[in-house]
């Protein structure tokens, strides 16, 4: 069976430990789209892991991770990320696939075998984060970006959205052209003659230079030669194996680039159909869709968040739930489980179940507000609107019901939990017109339980 997980909110929906428990029944999991943007964290036996181009379901055995061509890559980024997991596997060599020849011994992360990385990705050089600052400071000094007069988006500065953008202008680099001396020399030299253009003569930055990065670059793609392959071939093999495949999303839906909060969006498509086009796989292969959402929303950074809560109850929940950015540290904007949105990602994606983390978050609750649509210029509205202006004038028209103020972190399945949280999760599903199939309690792995057949 082949399952893509995907972000039903702004990101951060938990993603990553939702991953790490769905990779024990498959074999290979994918990264589709995005980049070290992402930051997905799993807790395995008390020893938190932040997964950012990794695949997050690395740390069971024998489990392959590939990163696709829909992925944008910074190599430096990866060889930290790759040096991170070699030390955590080696202080537990349960973790990796043994390094063969040497058996018994802490062993490090056997790259060649436990990751494969598409040739076909998009190269993230220093000019790519230059800029993706420099423009963020730029829009910051004019006016807000949904009234079209500029503003911030809320980049994450390490040079995703320009990596896309030269992606999409036909001027990009990937991990292929790497191995083609002269190739590669050509399209850095016009790439950096390009951008210094921009960095000096709009921005009043410095410019970067050539020969050094041609240096830098040269010892990255020795590197990570071990890892770069044909993924979508790789893929292709395995499924005439009869492998499952693990695709997992990053960010969310409503950070995709098409169907999200535009302008506040990432560069990429998040959702469901960016598995298909961002790994080289056809849809036809995918059999289920899992979305995943918090018992309540999150976002960072700018844009409308129309159940945002006043500050206590946001310094709260805040607190409770540990709403900071795992890449960036920002703190994350909190508020009331919307309907709206999670509709619209339900219809997007194409879910076929849900998964609903941090319930705990909401133990102290006593009383919980559920947005079921929104009032806008005095009109009901129960549908995404598609005009953003619009969105950051809706005010949520809200259903109350009680909550249940005792622990849920020990639950174990669905019975265990207070009747007011089971009447919380049923009303979800309801305006979803979706099953929930997994129930997240606590950070760790054993704190989730599975809810009926799937
Ligand atoms: P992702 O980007 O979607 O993978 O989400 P993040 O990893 O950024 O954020 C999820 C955070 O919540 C991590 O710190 C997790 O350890 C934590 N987490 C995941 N599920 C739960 C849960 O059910 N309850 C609590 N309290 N924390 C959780």
């Amino acid at each position: 069976m082949n399952i893509v997980v995907v972000g039903a909110q702004w990101g951060d929906e938990g993603k990553g430990k939702v991953i790490d428990v769905l990779a024990k029944d498959a074999d290979i999991i994918v990264r589709y789209q995005g980049g070290n943007n992402a930051g997905h964290t799993v807790v395995s036996d008390d020893e938190e892991f932040v997964f950012h181009l990794i695949p997050s379901g690395l740390l069971h055995p024998g489990k392959i991770g590939v990163i696709g061509n829909g992925v944008v890559v910074d190599p430096e980024a990866l060889l930290e990320e790759v040096q991170r997991l070699s030390l955590a596997y080696a202080r537990d060599p349960r973790r990796g696939i043994p390094r063969p020849g040497a058996e018994g011994q802490a062993q490090g992360l056997n790259v060649q075998q436990t990751l494969k990385l598409s040739d076909q990705a998009h190269l993230i050089f220093p000019y790519h984060k230059r800029l993706d600052v420099a423009e963020e400071k730029a829009r910051s000094s004019s006016g807000s970006a949904v009234q079209g007069g500029g503003g911030r988006i809320g980049t994450t500065g390490r040079g995703i959205g320009p990596c896309y953008v030269d992606k999409v202008a036909r001027c990009g680099i990937r991990v292929a052209d790497l191995y083609d001396e002269a190739v590669f020399e050509r399209k850095l030299r016009q790439n950096v003659d390009e951008k210094n253009r921009l960095l000096t003569a709009i921005y009043h930055e410095s410019p970067v230079e050539f020969d050094p990065l041609r240096g830098q670059y040269r010892q990255f793609a020795k590197a990570i030669e071990p890892f770069v392959t044909n993924t979508t071939r790789f893929l292709h093999e395995a499924m005439v194996r009869k492998q499952r495949l693990l695709f997992e999303g990053a960010q969310g839906t409503l950070l995709d680039i098409d169907h999200g909060t535009y302008p506040y969006v990432t560069s990429s498509n998040a959702t469901a159909g960016g598995a298909c086009v961002g790994a080289g796989v056809p849809p036809t292969c995918i059999d289920r869709v899992i979305g995943v959402v918090k018992a309540y929303t999150t976002r960072v950074g700018e844009g409308p968040l129309p159940t945002e809560f006043a500050a206590e109850l946001m310094q709260h929940i805040r607190a409770r739930g540990n709403e900071f950015g795992a890449t960036t540290g920002r703190p994350r904007r909190c508020g009331w489980f919307d309907a709206v949105i999670a509709r619209h990602a339900v219809q997007v994606n194409g879910c076929d179940a849900m998964v609903v983390t941090k319930l705990d978050v909401l133990d102290e609750m006593p009383t919980i507000q559920l947005c079921t649509a929104y009032e806008i210029n005095g009109r009901r509205l129960a549908d995404f609107p598609s005009n953003i202006a619009s969105l950051d004038r809706a005010k949520p028209i809200y259903e109350s019901l009680p909550g249940w103020q005792s622990d849920t972190t020990q639950a174990e399945q669905f019975d265990d939990l207070p009747h007011a949280a089971q009447a919380y999760l049923h009303r979800i599903e309801e305006l979803l017109g979706v099953k929930i199939c997994l129930i997240s309690i606590g950070s760790k792995r054993e704190q989730a339980f599975r809810v009926g057949q799937w």
